[in-house]
């Protein structure tokens, strides 16, 4: 009994998260979510839906990150995230996460926050560049402190969050060496595919972006996009050869077409200008739905328990604060604030 007790105390932890900015698409699932489902057996895995972040670029819009918990927590369960095993928790429903914000802080200078590629990238996308809000420009110190308040080892990320996980790496090793070892430096898991493109053609899908395919698209939403798609610009005539290689429409079926062999002639057709686009994207469709479906099922079964949802917040968000209580009481006292 002890061994057994102490064997999962021992199991590593895990800390990764959403923000609810809207449904969950397919680069979240190949980028991060499917690592969640595959490591929720083996790790002691907390599931972020960070509404405090996803304030920062709209906190004009209150309304939709409200409602977009509800979304994020369907597409979980939808794809097998199973909160028997997981802890899924609302970021702020935990205000020990913004304290521990504040000191980190301290630890950080503006000029290393601005020199994130991925903030600097945002910043552009999202036409910051003459007035950026102050809690837009900190928010990777304070996901260092979402990750670091459950000390988490492993962070399951799409490649856009590495240098997150990074800038976390040196608060932590700052912090422990200024106050004493607190906290353990996490590392990064990046999905099977880094960086899912968007049907736009765009490098990254995202859900701020308008170029999604969601989990939760109906076969007439998806087909509509799918035969949408961005595919080779210089190819006019199905007679043109086209090109493979960056093509977001082979970079699907390379990710979600179990065929591998029919995978392999098309791009062998559409290499020689023997096959036409809209083939290429009736059979995207096929192997897309294929993928789709089960999931939009389980979707489903879920989205009239609306008292079973509540709960899993509840429970998860109470769970995720007792540990969150813990690792401040150990921060107040290395830093020297813990008064009475
Ligand atoms: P937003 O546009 O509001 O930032 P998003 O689509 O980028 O939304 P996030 O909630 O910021 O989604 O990201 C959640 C997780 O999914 C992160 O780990 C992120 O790296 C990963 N992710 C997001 N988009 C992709 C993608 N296209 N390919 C791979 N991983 C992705
Ligand atoms: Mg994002």
């Amino acid at each position: 009994m002890d061994n057994k007790q102490s064997l999962l105390s021992d199991s590593k932890r895990i800390l990764t998260g959403d923000r609810p900015t809207g449904k969950m698409h397919l680069g979240h699932y190949v980028g991060s979510l499917k690592n969640r489902v595959k490591l929720q057996d083996s790790y002691d895995q907390f599931v972020m839906i960070a509404d405090v972040q996803a304030l920062t670029d709209n906190f004009e819009n209150p309304e939709k990150v409200r409602a977009s918990i509800r979304e994020v927590l369907l597409d979980y369960l939808a794809v097998g995230i199973d909160p028997t095993k997981t802890t899924i928790l609302i970021q702020s429903m935990i205000p020990e996460i913004a304290e521990l914000t504040v000191y980190y802080l301290n630890l950080v200078t503006l000029e290393r926050v601005l020199r994130n590629p991925t903030v600097k990238d945002e910043i552009k996308q999202k036409r910051f560049e003459k007035s950026l809000p102050a809690g837009f420009a900190m928010y990777p110190v304070s996901q260092a402190a979402d990750i670091t308040i459950f000390n988490a080892d492993l962070v399951p990320v799409g490649e856009d969050q590495v240098p997150m996980i990074e800038q976390t790496r040196e608060i932590v090793r700052k912090f422990n060496s200024l106050y004493g070892d607190v906290f353990v430096e996490p590392e990064a898991l990046v999905g099977e595919v880094k960086r899912l493109p968007g049907i736009d053609g765009n490098s990254k899908m995202g859900k701020s972006l308008g170029n999604a395919i969601y989990l939760s698209d109906s076969e007439e939403e998806l087909k509509k996009k799918v035969m949408g798609m961005y595919t080779d610009p210089t190819r006019i005539h199905a007679t043109d050869p086209g090109k493979v290689e960056g093509n977001p429409v082979f970079i699907y079926h390379d990710v979600f077409n179990p065929d591998k062999d029919e995978v392999e002639d098309l791009k062998d057709r559409y290499q020689k200008g023997t096959v036409g686009d809209v083939e290429v994207k009736e059979k995207l469709f096929v192997a897309l739905n294929d993928f789709l479906k089960p999931i939009r099922e389980r979707r489903k079964d879920f989205e009239n328990n609306s008292e079973e949802l509540n709960k899993i917040l509840k429970v998860g968000t109470e769970k995720a604060r007792n540990v969150a209580k813990e690792t401040m009481q150990k921060v107040r006292k290395a830093m020297k604030i813990d008064y009475f």
